[in-house]
Order: structure tokens, then C-alpha cells, then sequence
């Protein structure tokens, strides 16, 4: 049989196609549940690839799903293509310049995310049909990972059920196995509802339900001595109850965001906060009613995994930039901050490269100062199955997360490059777990052992549906 490392011959065949499928995700920007555009492109090139396809998986319209082999473990790779709302960016320029006003835009780049994932299933596809080996690779199109935590809803229907190991990625300016670090989080939303009144001439028998909403943040804003600092609260009122202050406010709504290192202390979070809002109708004589918006658990790492993809990406090398992609990066870098880059290699304990904008190189195993910086859907999935992600450098090393620079590196040749990249690195992964059942079995022990006495329990419960949108075009 050939050697694992051949399976990058087949991700290089697959160049053109996935490079351009990218791009296509790049140019229609979706958020939230509406990739109708991205699920189709990915939808039809899993067919053209001979995928067994499965649609509307778990209930969502924009999810698919695409299986290929037989018998043998079965081995998930995990792939998004959501955009993000406002950050609407002309591709390849070094200036903030919108191609629609107040559009999306891929500043996350999940474009090139979902297309990698796809490729590395793909390329795994034709190498186990080469060389007649028993094993089943799925590739997992997932929507709404900004906020609508698809994955969530997904591992609730029980779609993970059946798999062995997930595998994931995520485009980044430094290349790396991914520390396993996120916060748990949940949103919620608290209505509070009260009773309208004229503000001046009868405002004794008003109740503003904007009163409690400000009330409970003056409490979470206390609360936030009494919590571990590791822990975030953030808000936003999403209904002010209108525009007249003449009136008493009869309705409010606030949305909180709560954040924790771990399930457990995310849920005692989410019951001091629900408190709080209890206190301020009481103070108000207004009620409030709490409802989950979405959730995400934090990652659960797993060990031998991390080895293996980190020896996967060994043997690669780091990606090929050339001279001509690090001319493009320095014009990104030359609009971001000094401490922006600085701050970039400082979490690797990296001295800065002068002249250097693309990493050239792989960072440690574990490297990295464990920073936490957010929450990820992959996290709720990491609890059900053992599953371990590498960042692919894909964009100048300083670009700050969510921004236009990002958008604007989505198309050049360094972000293919760092797509395939990856690409590469998950597939070997994969045939190194399908043709290895002893490295499975210890990934499974490590999860167990990581699991023991913390017993899964989904941010999302079972009586909160996806923010669905309307179809569009009917569908
Ligand atoms: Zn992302």
C-alpha cells in the first residue's frame, strides 16, 4: 500500500475546483442560516465528486453532509461557510473599500474553511478507493457558526453519533495543531414586560420594563467582581421599548452573551444571571421571561490526536509562500499597528521577523500562551467525539480577527495556498487514524478519561429551535 503522504498528490489534483469553489463562497457573503448560495456550491460539488449526499441534515436547510467509502471507522471533517454581517470588503486591496454598503463579508475566512475541509475529504475519498481500503470519510457543511452555533443543533439531532474522530481547521496567520481553548457560551435573551403609561401625567401607574432592563445590568455589572476572570458578560439591548420617552416603557429586551472556561461554570454563570434578572423585575414589578438564543461548550482536547496532526504537519513542511505573497501581506501589514503584529508573535513567544508578513514556519505543539479569545461551535462537538483542529496560515501575520483586512486576503494565491495546506495536513491525519484502529482507540480513551465526572450537557436545550430564516426563492 502507498504511503499516507501520497493522499497530498490527490488534494494538489483537486487544486482548480476547490480553489474556485472559494472564491465563488467569497463573492455571495451569507450570514447566519442563509449560505443558501454556499450550501448549494458545496452541495454540488460533493455530487460531482460521487459523495453520498445527505441534505437538511439535522433540520437545517443550509447543512449538508456528504459521505464517501465503506465499512471501516468512520472520520468527520468539519467544514463552515458563513459570513459575517457589515464587513462587506473589495478583494486584494490594501484599503478599506466596501463592495456593498453595510454587505457581509468573509472576515473569517470561512470561504476558504468549508473548501478545505471538503478538499481534504475528497482527496481521502479517492485514496481510499485507490488503494481498496476499508474506511468512511464525511464531510460536514455546517452553517452559522457566528452566532448561531449550527454545530450545537446538529449534535442534539445526533448526527455525530456514528462518527469516530472529527477532524477540523481553521484559517489563521500562524500554522499550527490548534490549542484546545475556547469558552463555553451561552446567549440568552431576557424579555421583560411591564405596563405603559403616559410618563408624565400618570407615571405612578406606568412599570417600565427599560427600568429592569437597566437594573439588571447594574447587577450583572456588580456581579462581575464575584465571578472567575476567566469568565465574560457582555449585552445588548435589542428593544428599548421605543423611541418615546413620554411613554412608559411597556416592553424591553436585553441580550446577554455569557461566557466560561468550562460547561459547568458556564451553567451556574447563566442560573446568577438569570437571578439578576429576577431581582430587577421585583424591583420593578415587571416580569421577565428568559429564552436561549444559542450555546457552544468549550473544546475538550485530545492528546494523541494533537500528535498526529502535529506530525502530519512535520512532514509537510510550512506552506509555500514565495517572495510575491509576502509582497502582498506587507501592504496588509503596513495598515495594521506595530503592537497588532507585535502582539501576534508575542502569544508564541516568537521575536518578530523583519520583512516577514506570512509564517514560514510550523509553532510548537502546545505553543502558544493558551490565550482565550472566544467560543466555537467545534466545542459542543468535541464533547461527543474525540476531534482535533490545526490553523492553516492563510493571511499576513497581525490581521486582526473579524476585520476588512481579512476579507480582503479571502482570494489571493497565499489564502489557496494555505487552504491546501491544510487540506493536506487533515487528509494525512485521517489516513493515519482510518489505516491505524490502535490510535483511535486511544484517542477514544484519552475523551473518556478528559470526560470522566464531567458529564455532557448541550448549551442548547432540547426545547430551543434554530433561528431560521425564510427561504428565499421559495425553497
Ligand atoms: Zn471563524
Amino acid at each position: 500500500m502507498k504511503n499516507s503522504d501520497s493522499v497530498w498528490d490527490f488534494v494538489e489534483a483537486k487544486r482548480e475546483a476547490f480553489f474556485a469553489l472559494s472564491d465563488r463562497v467569497w463573492d455571495a457573503p451569507e450570514t447566519n442560516y442563509e449560505e443558501f448560495h454556499a450550501c448549494d456550491e458545496h452541495t454540488r460539488l460533493l455530487i460531482e465528486e460521487g459523495f453520498r449526499v445527505e441534505r437538511n441534515v439535522a433540520g437545517l436547510p443550509t447543512a449538508v453532509m456528504g459521505e464517501a467509502g465503506e465499512g471501516g471507522p468512520v472520520i468527520a471533517i468539519l467544514g463552515e461557510f458563513d459570513a459575517l454581517p457589515g464587513l462587506s470588503q473589495e478583494a486584494g486591496v490594501a484599503e478599506e473599500r466596501p463592495l456593498v454598503s453595510g454587505g457581509n463579508g468573509h472576515a473569517c475566512g470561512h470561504n476558504l474553511l468549508g473548501s478545505g475541509s471538503m478538499m481534504a475529504a475528497a482527496a481521502v475519498k479517492d485514496f481510499l478507493a485507490a488503494n481498496g481500503l476499508k474506511g468512511r470519510v464525511r464531510y460536514y457543511g455546517c452553517p452559522a457558526e457566528e452566532g448561531g452555533s449550527s454545530k450545537g443543533f446538529m449534535v442534539r439531532a445526533g448526527v455525530f453519533d456514528d462518527v469516530d474522530i472529527a477532524i477540523s481547521w481553521h484559517p489563521a496567520a500562524f500554522s499550527g495543531v490548534n490549542n484546545p481553548i475556547s469558552l463555553a457560551c451561552n446567549e440568552l435573551n431576557f424579555h421583560f414586560a411591564g405596563r405603559a403609561s403616559h410618563a408624565s401625567a400618570t407615571p405612578h401607574l406606568g412599570r417600565s420594563a427599560l427600568d429592569a432592563v437597566e437594573l439588571m445590568n447594574v447587577g450583572a455589572n456588580y456581579m462581575r467582581e464575584h465571578m472567575p476572570s476567566s469568565a465574560r458578560i457582555h449585552y445588548a439591548i435589542t428593544d428599548a421599548g421605543g423611541a418615546a420617552p413620554n411613554v412608559v416603557q411597556a416592553r424591553a429586551t436585553v441580550r446577554y452573551l455569557i461566557r466560561a472556561r468550562t460547561l459547568t461554570e458556564l451553567l451556574g454563570l447563566v442560573e446568577r444571571v438569570k437571578k439578576i434578572a429576577e431581582g430587577a423585575a421585583l424591583m420593578t414589578e415587571t416580569t421577565v421571561r428568559s429564552e436561549v438564543v444559542s450555546g457552544d461548550a468549550n473544546l475538550v482536547g485530545n492528546t494523541p490526536l494533537e500528535e498526529c496532526m502535529f506530525a502530519n504537519l512535520q512532514r509537510l513542511g510550512p506552506p509555500a509562500f514565495d517572495a510575491a505573497d509576502n509582497a502582498a501581506a506587507l501592504k496588509f501589514q503596513q495598515t495594521f499597528s506595530q503592537q497588532d503584529i507585535a502582539a501576534s508573535y508575542a502569544r508564541f513567544g516568537i521575536k518578530p521577523k523583519k520583512g516577514q508578513a506570512l509564517c514560514d514556519f510550523i509553532y510548537p505543539l502546545g505553543g502558544g500562551d493558551g490565550s482565550i479569545v472566544g467560543s466555537t461551535d467545534v466545542g459542543t462537538v468535541s464533547w461527543v467525539v474525540p476531534t482535533v483542529q490545526m490553523r492553516g496560515a492563510t493571511y499576513a501575520i497581525g490581521t486582526p480577527g473579524h476585520s476588512w483586512q481579512l476579507v480582503a486576503q479571502g482570494k489571493l494565491p497565499a489564502a489557496h495556498k494555505g487552504m491546501e495546506y491544510a487540506a493536506k495536513v487533515m487528509a494525512s491525519t485521517a489516513l493515519d487514524l482510518i489505516v491505524n484502529p490502535a490510535l483511535i482507540e486511544a484517542a477514544k480513551a484519552d475523551h473518556r478519561e478528559r470526560l470522566d465526572g464531567n458529564p455532557f450537557v448541550n448549551p442548547i436545550p432540547d426545547d430551543v429551535s434554530p433561528p431560521l430564516p425564510e427561504s428565499p426563492n421559495g425553497r
